[in-house]
């Protein structure tokens, strides 16, 4: 079945643009996607939207037993007309979304085709596709988090590493801002009367870059900086934007109460500073039972699967951080993501197709 994998579905959805901001689109990927889980069985349950694209859960009959979630996204990051249409020569398929994550939504519902003509129902297997992961799932967000408790185990399938490797840690990250006011005045004949928020900025900037801790992989990153009028008037007003990036909530409360500390500490007299944002996805970090998971999953296909970790976010660091079971990266492999060079390997499909195939079918059986 898997080593002559059609490629016509995935064609079909690639070359239908579904930028985030472009509901139409997004939406009219999903309705795809409605069709063909309702022809496994599936209930669709779709999760309205005005200004993006609806979430769609595809829920299953339930039974006793260990509940999974399968976790995809619908959108990707090409505005209409920037990065279009499917393309393929012997080895690769090219277009957008062709692995990150079009190609691996496909590879979920092939696994689950599979599973559905072996078994004929389906069951404690969901199916998560939201919209607007790749500007950052500010709204599904509130969503994943409220379904995790429902499940055991996640597999989110975003794209493979190079040698098939599955995703057991991505780290946590947030932004923030810091508001700094301090007083106008003339530059020339008031110099001392003005507070400087652009000196204070300076000094926070500075504690703030001393916060990083990159042999623990904690990066703390003022990507922007803000302030002042002109030359001649002292800066009444500056603007940090930072960003951090941790491997463990222990590296994300130090860096937490670092921020606290340095906007609570001025340097500059009658400063007054403010803290606003916040995490946007916790960590994800490699634990005991999702290396358990992991075992299990090698027995059962009797393939050694490497896993690796990385800088970057997804929703999978959703469901981790509500305790589910979580492993990232059944998608296809593929690389340039996010560029116009998007591509995705042939053959990968083919594999990770049986892959999560005999993990599903385990999962039906009752071996988990
Ligand atoms: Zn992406």
């Amino acid at each position: 079945m898997a080593k002559n994998y059609d490629f016509s579905e995935l064609k079909r959805l690639i070359n239908l643009n579904s930028y985030t901001k472009n509901k139409l689109g997004v939406d009219e990927n999903g309705k795809i996607f409605i069709t063909w889980m309702e022809e496994l069985g599936f209930e669709s349950v779709s999760h309205q939207r005005k200004e993006i694209g609806n979430h769609l859960l595809f829920k299953s009959s339930q039974d006793e037993g260990k509940k999974v979630l399968l976790l995809g996204h619908l959108d990707t990051v090409f505005p209409p007309m920037s990065f279009e249409h499917y393309h393929d020569d012997e080895e690769w398929i090219y277009g957008p979304g062709v692995c990150d994550m079009k190609g691996g939504n496909m590879v979920a519902l092939e696994a689950l085709r599979n599973v559905h003509k072996e078994f004929g129902e389906i069951k404690n297997i969901d199916m998560l596709l939201v919209s607007d992961e790749e500007t950052g799932s500010d709204d599904s967000k509130e969503l994943t988090l409220s379904l995790a408790e429902n499940y055991d185990y996640c597999l989110v399938y975003e794209a493979a590493g190079k040698n098939g490797e599955v995703v057991t840690g991505r780290k946590g990250v947030g932004t923030f801002f810091i508001d700094i006011k301090g007083k106008a005045s003339h530059a020339g004949n008031e110099y001392i009367k003005g507070i400087n928020a652009n000196l204070e900025a300076a000094h926070k900037l500075i504690a703030l870059t001393e916060l990083t801790n990159l042999e623990l992989g904690t990066t703390v990153n003022v990507g922007k900086l803000e302030g002042g009028i002109g030359a001649n008037t002292i800066s009444p007003h500056a603007k940090l934007t930072v960003e951090l990036r941790y491997t463990s909530s222990h590296e994300r409360d130090r860096v937490l109460k670092g921020f606290a500390e340095i906007v609570k500490n001025n340097h500059v007299e009658g400063i007054e500073s403010e803290l606003s944002g916040g995490i946007q996805r916790d960590v994800m970090a490699p634990n005991e039972k999702q290396l358990d998971f992991l075992k299990k999953i090698e027995e059962i296909s009797g393939v050694k699967i490497l896993a690796e970790q990385r800088g970057g976010v997804s929703d999978a660091n959703h469901m981790a951080s509500q305790g589910v079971v979580t492993i990232d990266g059944f998608g296809p492999f593929g690389d340039g993501d996010h560029t116009i060079h998007e591509r995705a390997e042939k053959k990968s499909f083919g594999e990770r197709i049986e892959l999560s195939t005999q993990i599903l079918t385990a999962f039906i059986q009752g071996k988990f």
